[in-house]
């Protein structure tokens, strides 16, 4: 993945202490300066010494940067938040809560809900597929690489959606039925004339067609993988570089926070070509405009 470099000096110098990120965070959510409620006009505002807040020069009302964002009404240090979202922003294939926790040096509770929060930061809503998109399923975490059918137990099944050269869906689903599947693919894939979609022969896609895409099918189970401009190797490459992380990296993936492991892959995939470091993306979602309280 080519991805705008952040270093950990570029952090190391941008963020030195608390202040600085609470600082940044306040210029993230009032850009244009702060308008005090009480004084009804923008003026300058003040850090207050040892607190969080910034106070109006003129009747001292004051606003919280950190209210309304996942840092609010936390004992953990701002910079170790900002330093959880580089360290998980600057992985290729992510970063465990566990590894969180010695780089941060706090318990495992804690780093396990800072790795939560930020993981919510990745989850995203896409607009739908469209183009040439590739589907395919397969059987992720528990302990051995299974088969549709058979070795799958302890497995969850992951099913992925992806435009080639674009964006790409993960979600964990209970079964591969048609009737778990197609539903899936009418609410992420776009039915235009320019969609075409690509899976292979599973019988639970034989009516893509039929609900209104152009389909093509390779013939996985006659050893073609290859036929004109149909295969599904992105997604498959999608699956093995997913599939090393959580080799790799988080050795105990909980059925239950698989969707979550799968949207911090996604968003890395879907945010590959970004001009802006994923570090800086990933911060500015902290907050949004809507939920800049002002508290007195
Ligand atoms: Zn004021």
């Amino acid at each position: 993945m080519k991805m705008a470099k952040f270093t950990t000096k570029d952090f190391d110098e941008m963020f030195p202490d608390d202040d600085a990120c609470l600082e940044w965070l306040k210029n993230l959510r009032w850009p244009d300066g702060i308008h005090c409620a009480k004084c009804q006009k923008i003026t300058k505002f003040y850090k207050r010494a040892g607190l969080k807040v910034y106070a109006c020069e003129f009747c001292g009302h004051s606003v919280s940067p950190t209210a309304g964002t996942i840092f609010h009404k936390s004992d953990t240090p701002l910079r170790s938040w900002f330093h959880a979202i580089f360290l998980m922003a600057s992985t290729k294939t992510g970063i465990s809560a566990k590894q969180l926790q010695r780089e941060l040096g706090v318990t495992y509770k804690t780093a396990w809900r800072i790795f939560k929060q930020v993981r919510k930061l990745m989850d995203e809503n896409i607009n739908p597929l469209t183009g040439q998109v590739e589907i395919d399923e397969t059987y992720i975490g528990g302990k051995r690489t299974g088969k549709r059918g058979r070795g799958a137990s302890g497995k969850s099944i992951a099913m992925g959606m992806v435009e080639r050269d674009g964006n790409a869906i993960a979600k964990i689903v209970p079964d591969i039925k048609a009737k778990t599947l197609i539903p899936l693919i009418e609410k992420q894939v776009a039915k235009e004339n320019k969609t075409i979609v690509f899976t292979d022969e599973l019988p639970s896609y034989n009516n893509v067609e039929r609900i209104g895409y152009a389909h093509e099918i390779v013939q996985h189970a006659a050893k073609q993988y290859v036929r004109g401009i149909a295969h599904v190797n992105t997604v498959e490459a999608l699956w093995s570089t997913i599939k090393r992380g959580i080799d790799g990296v988080n050795h105990h993936v909980s059925p239950l926070y698989l969707q979550s492991y799968l949207d911090s892959y996604i968003y890395r995939y879907n945010h590959r070509n970004d001009e802006q470091p994923l570090f800086q993306s990933l911060l500015g979602r902290v907050s949004t405009p809507r939920q800049a309280e002002q508290l007195s």
